[in-house]
């Protein structure tokens, strides 16, 4: 059965790199019609809080992406780790290991010193033949793994190809620190072979590990996953995405408009790809994402796809949904709104908004007072526009109905009246009602006002 995972250490909020990782293994779970386990790598005690298992999970929820079983807490597995470790003590494939910090860099140094690798030399491993010293007093033991020394490991990675690394070149990796709590490299092979997965998606970073987790999993007589580990994403100065160059929280894209849709379909491409498709769902991904056209060059954050990816989606979702997202982002600026306020609204204005909280900036003017900027109204709002807009606003009083027909008629009549061209009487209307030079067609953008509102914008200079 396949079976993958998502293990995120919970040491702050889901980030993007996290987020696609997570997409990619629910993908090719749901593909196969297998199963998706989130597992919480929390044995970083110190940095590890509750408030960030909970975003984590509220953003993998946000993005649509449910699993099948966890959250597994790691922390709750010590004791199985521990059974495990024993087993592996007994059988002669880890040892404890006294060498101090001290000891260990007074090593370290003299290797580099001979300008050799710098290598644990297994001074406390049982070996035949060998006498180990006396276990100093008072001195916690670290459990170190017995490492093969001689032959090779090697895997196929699912975006790599083919690896090798000579065990010459690792050394016997610590499992467990002094207080017992396992490390990383061990708690995450008895994770995934306990928890049966079969294919372990996970970030670049984790390659160099990946030699060590075998070799543990051959000693423990386990299965092994197929691995596959994906390049890194780049912010657009071409390093490494972090939080110091812009927003890397899913949850950040949400609260600034984006929708799980754009998300999700712009964080598929960005490593991935099903020919010349750009836009799809999720059901497409999960029907096309066999594992296969995994990109093997870092992926390049840009933004403005990932604008035009949600733009399509702010174009396309249902349109009750979008009014409850913006009156949710007018919320989010002290604007208090009914869905039934907006949702008559924001069909003229959805198809140039690149998220919602652009939507959200244009409907506001209906809803709370505008601000032109000094240099619209200089440049618009002249002497001589001033008397044309108290005859607009005069013959808009007059008006019988309120409609966009009307409307326009009435905006004729008045340039006419003055001599203009629509564009002089319409840019300097917009920046007085709408607080902005452009906007779409300004008879359906006034019809949706308060006829009152437009009136007093005009009578307001
Ligand atoms: N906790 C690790 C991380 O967040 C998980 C790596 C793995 O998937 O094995 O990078």
């Amino acid at each position: 059965k396949i079976r993958t995972r998502i293990a995120p250490s919970p040491t702050g909020f889901l980030h993007l790199g996290t987020a696609r990782t997570a997409l990619y293994s629910w993908a090719f779970a749901r593909h196969h019609g297998g199963e998706f386990v989130l597992r919480i790598e929390d044995t970083d005690v110190a940095r590890s809080t509750q408030d960030s298992v909970d975003q984590i999970i509220a953003a993998m929820n946000w993005l649509g992406l449910g699993y099948d079983e966890g959250p597994i807490y790691q922390m709750q597995r010590l004791d199985r780790y521990q059974a495990v470790i024993d087993l592996l003590i007994a059988q002669g494939k880890a040892y404890r290991c006294y060498a101090t910090p001290e000891e260990l860099d007074e090593m370290r140094e003299a290797q580099k010193a001979r300008g050799q690798k710098t290598l644990y030399d297994r001074r406390w491993r049982p070996e035949p033949g060998k006498t180990l010293p006396t276990p100093p007093d008072g001195v916690k033991p670290v459990i170190r793994f017995a490492n093969p020394i001689e032959g090779d490991v090697t895997w196929n990675d699912l975006v790599k190809g083919p690896i090798t690394i000579n065990n010459r070149e690792i050394d016997d990796l610590i499992i467990a620190r002094t207080d017992g709590v396992p490390t990383y490299n061990f708690a995450v092979v008895v994770d995934d072979w306990d928890m049966r997965i079969s294919h372990v998606f996970r970030g670049d970073e984790h390659v160099n590990n990946t030699p060590w987790q075998i070799n543990i999993f051959n000693a423990l007589g386990a299965p092994l996953p197929s691995f596959g580990h994906l390049p890194i994403i780049l912010g657009d100065d071409g390093l490494k995405l972090s939080k110091r160059r812009g927003a890397v929280s899913v949850m950040d894209y949400a609260a600034n408009g984006y929708l799980p849709e754009g998300m999700l379909n712009y964080l598929a491409r960005l490593g991935w790809s099903h020919g010349d498709d750009e836009l799809f769902s999720a059901e497409q991904m999960i029907s096309w994402f066999d594992g296969s056209h995994l990109s093997k060059s870092p992926a390049q954050w840009d933004p403005a796809k990932l604008d035009w990816v949600n733009s399509h989606y702010v174009k396309h979702i249902d349109e009750a949904r979008l009014a409850e997202l913006v009156v949710e982002q007018l919320a989010a600026k002290g604007i208090v709104v009914t869905v039934a306020d907006v949702q008559a609204k924001i069909g003229l204005f959805k198809d140039r908004c690149a998220t919602v909280a652009i939507l959200a900036d244009w409907l506001s003017m209906y809803f709370a007072p505008v601000a032109p900027s000094a240099e619209d109204l200089a440049t618009h709002v002249t002497d001589s526009i001033r008397p044309v807009l108290k005859a607009l606003a005069d013959r808009l009083a007059a008006l019988g109905e309120w409609n966009k027909v009307v409307i326009q008629q009435v905006l004729k009549e008045t340039l006419t009246a003055a001599g203009l061209k629509m564009p002089q009487l319409a840019v300097p209307v917009r920046v007085v009602v709408c607080g902005r030079a452009q906007t779409p067609s300004l008879d359906a953008v006034l019809e949706h006002f308060d006829k009152k509102k437009v009136l007093d914008r005009l009578q307001s200079l």
